[in-house]
């Protein structure tokens, strides 16, 4: 995937992101280049573009993790995952569950990007 950008769009997306992943928050190295990709925030499949305004830096794993999900998708992903029912039902079946009236104790999930806002907000 890292391999269909240009090297100075890959720089620019790197450098903007800060080294990390914008996702889970861990920092990368653009010369491993197998650790990091650019991942689409809306999916190509979903008509997303490969605009940088459409780019996030990503590690592989978080790449791999949100693969066709928006980035809501992903994030319900990611709370399942952090809470009492990982494991045990998926993040479509919470849906599902909510929809009925079901209370689920289900924590907010920020990404790295969200995180970083929030904080130069305050500051
Ligand atoms: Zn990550």
């Amino acid at each position: 995937m890292a391999n269909k950008f240009s090297t100075i769009k890959k720089t620019r997306v790197f450098t903007r992101d800060g080294e990390k992943c914008q996702y889970c928050g861990v920092a990368l190295v653009f010369k491993d280049v197998n650790s990091w990709a650019l991942d689409h925030v809306i999916p190509k499949s979903e008509g997303g573009s490969n605009d940088d305004s459409n780019l996030k830096l990503a590690c592989k794993s978080c790449n791999s993790a949100k693969g066709n999900r928006d980035i809501e998708q992903y994030r319900k992903h990611c709370a399942i995952g952090k809470s009492i029912y990982a494991g045990i039902i998926n993040s479509m079946q919470a849906e599902k569950l909510i929809d009925l009236g079901v209370v689920l104790d289900i924590p907010l999930h920020l990404f790295h990007f969200e995180a970083v806002k929030k904080a130069s907000v305050v500051s």
